[in-house]
Formats: structure tokens, sequence, C-alpha cells
């Protein structure tokens, strides 16, 4: 291992305990494949907002609406973050202080919802999110979730089951319709949910956490909605993560209609947080400016050709892909056809031995339960922004499934991950460039 001290001096000499440790994650970060379908790698000048003395100020509030006296700059930071994220979506209002996704999701709920309120969202073991009505969660702890799914494997198949989400929403009349999801590889189109949100006088939220950079980069559909010129014929609020496909610092944001913007503000601030991290604004607005450019749109472009490289070659080692591919950053593959006895938990296990890292994952009426489970998800960010493209996708897949075929075989184990310190070798991650 290098000495990675050039990244941060001062921690390395004050603190060489802390040191050691960051540079133990920077050579992991550099030198192993980072195939988290939620992972990124932000930009140096991400970086370098995010570690800028903002993180000193108190702001408690809203720009040129502070509990404290100095916010005269932290107000033009914010506004700057504000301004840029609402053109780059078109959106009606900008709300930039979340902490983190599970915090914008908590804001909307805590804006539109009473406790004990219905509300229909996607199953978790389908591709929802914990805060989309898990028991272990807040959301499903507070509110009345009630779920739908994804239609049956087949030609097709396995995408969001329209007939059955409008068949619950007319029993149960929910007060909140949410889709979005942490592991679902389709586009989903706005239009019919709109449709029947507005038939059953329900509203709608779309939680954008993974999409949002392709969004942004107008590669997927936007859902963003506005109540400015007649009838909103998007989703009412929509929510993301800035870390995702977007690329910028770890954290959260909301978009929404004019017509909710109040509440949506006065649910984030004083409803759920106390001082926002303008230190993370500051590097949310870096990441907004980076997201307008066209470089961002090819990027973008080269991360979904990227997913769909990956997936046919998945599919060329043997797996079962969900859905049967990709429309986005991200791939859901069963692991059975490839070989009935491996779970994703082992699958995880062996890869990470190799300097492989995902994640497992739960396939759609999945037998194994979500510790064990018979999936793996994989997605392409933060090697496309390291630079890889579909050669190196297809050779990856050649990887895996040689790994996960000689599994016991702990020397040939150690041939794949000498063969991916090689690759990432000719990649570094921007933070090395
Ligand atoms: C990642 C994710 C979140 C939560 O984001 P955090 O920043 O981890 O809190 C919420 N919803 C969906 C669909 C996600 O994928």
């Amino acid at each position: 291992m290098s000495d990675y001290s050039r990244f941060y001096p001062l921690v390395s000499v004050q603190d060489p305990e802390l040191g050691a440790i960051l540079d133990l994650e920077v050579w992991r970060q550099s030198s192993t494949l980072q195939l988290i379908a939620s992972e990124n790698f932000a930009s140096k000048a991400v970086l370098e907002a995010a570690g800028s003395v903002l993180t000193n100020k108190y702001a408690e509030g809203y720009p040129r609406k502070r509990y404290y006296g100095g916010n005269q700059f932290i107000d033009r930071v914010e506004e700057l973050a504000r301004t840029r994220l609402k053109e780059l979506f078109g959106a009606d209002h900008a709300n930039v202080q979340p902490h983190a996704g599970a915090n914008a999701n908590a804001a909307v709920y805590l804006a539109l919802l009473k406790p004990g309120d219905t509300v229909l969202a996607m199953r978790l073991d389908q591709g929802g999110h914990l805060t989309h009505g898990s028991p272990v969660n807040f959301s499903g702890q507070l509110y009345n979730f009630v779920s739908y799914g994804v239609t049956p494997a087949g030609p097709e198949g396995e995408r969001i089951d329209l007939e059955n989400l409008y068949q619950l929403a007319r029993e149960h009349r929910p007060r909140l319709i949410v889709v979005g999801a942490t592991a679902y590889t389709r586009v989903i189109d706005v239009e019919p949910l709109r449709r029947i949100a507005d038939e059953v006088g329900a509203y709608l939220m779309f939680d954008a956490a993974h999409v949002a950079g392709l969004i942004a980069a107008g590669v997927y559909p936007s859902p963003v909605g506005s109540s400015k010129s007649g009838k909103n014929i998007g989703a009412d609020v929509v929510t993301f993560t800035t870390h995702k496909t977007m690329r910028g610092p770890r954290g959260g944001a909301i978009l929404c209609t004019e017509e909710l913007s109040a509440s949506i503000d006065k649910a984030v601030f004083p409803g759920l947080q106390g001082g926002p991290l303008e230190h993370i604004i500051a590097a949310k607005a870096v990441a907004f400016k980076e997201a307008s450019t066209p470089e961002f749109v090819k990027y973008q472009k080269a991360v979904i050709a990227n997913a769909q490289s990956l997936a046919s070659a998945l599919a060329d080692q043997g797996f079962r892909l969900v859905s049967g591919g990709t429309d986005t950053h991200m791939i859901v593959a069963d692991m059975r056809n490839f070989d009935k006895e491996l779970t994703g938990k082992e699958a995880q296990e062996v890869l990470d031995r190799a300097g492989i890292t995902c994640n497992r994952n739960q396939i759609p009426y999945d037998p194994r339960s979500p510790f064990v489970t018979s999936g793996l998800r994989f997605g392409t960010p933060a090697e496309t922004t390291a630079g890889m493209g579909r050669a190196e996708m297809a050779y990856i897949a050649e990887l895996i499934g040689q790994v996960l075929r000689n599994r016991a075989d702990e020397a040939a184990v150690s041939q794949v991950a000498e063969e991916v310190t090689l690759l990432c070798s000719k990649f570094p991650p921007p933070f090395m460039q």
C-alpha cells in the first residue's frame, strides 16, 4: 500500500491512528471494483466544498429567515444551491437541507400525512426502500402502508403491476402514493400513476434517490410536477439523494410544486431537522452545476450503456436478470440459474474476497430471507466515473463468473483479485487523478 497522507496531511500527522484507517479506505476505493448501485465517486471540487469552513456555521431556518446572525454569505450559498437545483429539474420549488434521502422522505410524510394515514408504496422485497413502510422503520410504525408489487417473471415481466396498484388504490384510498425504488431496473412512467392518484384523491411522491442523476441528464423521463401553470401532470413531490447517480456529497433534497412549498419547508425545518449542513449544501451546489453540463449527459449515457453491457455479459455467464435487463444504471441478477446452491450472501462474500464490491439483494418472490437472498445487485455509476467502458464491463462479468464458479478454490479467487487490482490501477477514481 502506498502512502496516502497527501490526501489529509494534518490528520496523518496529528491523528496517525485515524490517518492509518483513512489510508486503508483510500486504498480500498482505488484498488477494488465499486459496483454498488447506490455509490459513486464525487469530484474533487465536491470534496473540497464538503470539507470547507461552512461546517462552522449555524444557520437554522432558510435564506433571509435565519435564527442566527452572520448568515449573509451562507444565505448566498443555500440560495445558489436552491436556484441551480430548480433550474436543473424545472421544478417550482426546491429544498436542499435534508441530511439524507431517508430524511427527505420523512419530511414529506410529516408534511402530507397524519400518523395512521394510509400510504401505498412498493413492496420492500421487490425493490421498495426501508422508508416505504418497513416495520423496522419509523414509516412502517407511524403510517398504515399498503404495498403493491411487480408482475410475475416472464417476457416483459417483473415490471410494476399497475393493475394491482390501481385496485389497491381504489380499495384503500391512500392519502399518498409512493413510487420509486432501491432495486428496480426499469423506467417508471409517472403518467398512469398521476391518473390513479387523481382518481383516488392521493398525493403522488416519486422517490428518485437512485435515478436523480439520470433524470437531470435527460436520459430518464422526468417525474417532476408543477402547479404553476394549470393541471399538474407529474408528481407532487420528488425526493432524492445527492450521492448516488447525482454524484454529489452524501445528502438529500426535495422538489415540490409551488402549492406544497410552504408545508415541505416547514416539515424539513423546524419539523424534522435542526441546523442545516451548509458545507454539504455548498457541495450540493457544486454537484448541481456539474450536472448541468454536456459532460454530465455524456457520463449518464455511458452509465446506462455500461449497465446494459454488464447485464448482457452477466446473462452470458448464466445469470438470470430480473426483468430481463435494465433501462438504468442498475442490474439485479438472480443466482439460481447460475448455481442453485449459491446464495446472494455467499456470492457477495466471495466477490468481496476478489475485490469486487456489490451487494446481495432479494429478487421478486424470493424464497430466501432478506439476510440470505437469491440475488445480487450491481451498478455502474462509480466505475463509469472512473472511466471504464463497455469492454471493461464485459471483462468484469467474466471475472464475476470465474470467481463464483471457482469459489472453493482459494488460488482461483486470488488470481481474480490480482486481475481486479490491475484493472483498477488503469482507472483511478477522480480523487486520485
Ligand atoms: C438510498 C435510498 C433512500 C435513502 O437514502 P439515504 O441517503 O441512505 O437515507 C431512500 N429511498 C430510496 C429509493 C433509496 O434508494
